[in-house]
């Protein structure tokens, strides 16, 4: 059986690794390069137990144990580690003294304050996201997948049963038993070819510094000079990078991922953001100035599961926040769905595509 992936993404990554364990023919196609958008430039930070109380739980509790287990079963390093999470208050606009309850790793100025212990190395992680997407690629390619460089513009029905039989790649046909829609924000293309729920694109912006520090990841309530409030987010790397985010952006999402940049302005004020947190690590040489799009539908969950009325074709999408988190147990429960029929290590029910309704072909933009 042949399954033909869209998109190079942690998912669509995932997806091929997980059904290239179970010997099954995975090809992803992919349009710009595996891990150039948001499964490359995301924090990479992972949680337990952080999606307790909501339909995300299993799927979060069994991704963070095969983070592990992957980690420590595969020869490549994508910069996995445990590492504790602190709550971070900051202000340009007054003295956030009477917030701290912890004493400050060496790195933070004197603006900024520990709030609190908000994760042990028993329930936050890290990873580098290009790393790990291009490490789970490789592996799904040493199993057998293959990496097709190629925009996909359409999906090909039987003529008799309506059911999926392949992709169009570059105006050409690549035939195949299944198709999996894991587009990321780009899977809004898709509600143009088959019965689909919208998936919005959200930007971001970050920075990545040449800077070293304790490993502690950060979440900050920062206030800025004219009393903006945001929330970054700086993740150390094993790398001797740092990785820091927290500004929305607003530009559309381009139909070209290639095309996907930050917006004037937006690297400069990231910086004076960083600056309120930690001036060391403000003043240390940018590595990369970039920005994503994470996919977001409209009750904020993923879909992962069967496309409504069309035999053989899937989707993955829609992750949100946690798309570099929940990327091995979709990735595993979509195997088990598409060579098994059901899934069994999580219940997809909550996601499945069909709770929502399908977005208009005629109406989307990009
Ligand atoms: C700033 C930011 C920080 C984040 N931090 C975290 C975090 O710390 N932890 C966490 O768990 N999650 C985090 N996320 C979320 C996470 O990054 C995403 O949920 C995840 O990367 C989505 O993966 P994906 O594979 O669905 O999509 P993508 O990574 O967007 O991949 C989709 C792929 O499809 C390709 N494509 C597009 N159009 C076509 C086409 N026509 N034909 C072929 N290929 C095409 C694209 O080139 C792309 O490679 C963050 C997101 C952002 C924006």
């Amino acid at each position: 059986m042949k399954v033909v992936i869209c998109g190079g993404g942690v998912i669509g990554a995932s997806i091929a690794y997980y059904l290239s364990q179970r010997n099954f023919d995975a090809v992803v196609v992919e349009r710009t390069g595996v891990a150039n958008a948001a499964s490359g430039k995301s924090g990479g930070f992972l949680a337990l137990d952080w999606c307790d109380g909501s339909v995300l739980a299993p799927l979060a509790r069994r991704s963070f144990a095969l983070h592990g287990s992957l980690a420590a079963s595969m020869d490549q390093d994508w910069g996995y580690r445990r590492v504790e999470t602190l709550g971070v208050v900051a202000s340009a606009r007054r003295d956030v003294a009477g917030y701290r309850n912890l004493p400050s790793p060496g790195w933070l100025g004197g603006k900024a304050a520990v709030c609190g212990r908000i994760g042990t190395p028993q329930t936050t992680a890290q990873i580098n996201p290009a790393a790990f997407t291009n490490a789970m690629m490789a592996a799904a390619i040493d199993n057998g997948a293959a990496l097709v460089a190629g925009c996909v513009d359409g999906i090909v029905l039987s003529p008799g049963s309506g059911r999926a039989a392949g992709a169009i790649v570059d105006g050409a046909v690549l035939a195949s038993d299944a198709v999996v829609i894991a587009l990321g924000p780009w899977s809004m293309l898709a509600c143009r070819w088959l019965p689909l729920p919208a998936t919005e694109g959200v930007k971001g912006h970050s920075l990545v510094f040449a800077y070293r520090p304790s490993p502690e990841s950060l979440f900050v309530e920062l206030e800025s000079v004219d009393g903006a409030r945001t929330s970054p987010e700086i993740n150390p790397r094993p790398d001797g990078t740092t990785y820091v985010c927290g500004l929305p952006g607003h530009d559309a999402l381009p139909a070209d991922p290639a095309d996907v940049a930050p917006e004037p302005g937006a690297s400069a004020l990231l910086r004076q953001m960083t600056a309120l947190v930690s001036p060391e690590l403000a003043a240390a040489e940018v590595l990369a100035e970039q920005s994503c799009y994470r996919p977001v539908t409209a009750d904020g969950l993923p879909l992962i599961g069967p496309v409504p009325g069309v035999a053989g074709a899937y989707v993955a999408t829609g992750h949100n926040v946690w798309g570099m988190l929940n990327a091995p147990a979709t990735g595993e429960a979509m195997a088990e769905l598409i060579t098994g029929g059901a899934a069994t290590t999580v219940d997809l029910g909550p996601f499945d595509p069909a709770r929502l309704a399908p977005f208009k072909a005629s109406e989307v933009e990009i």
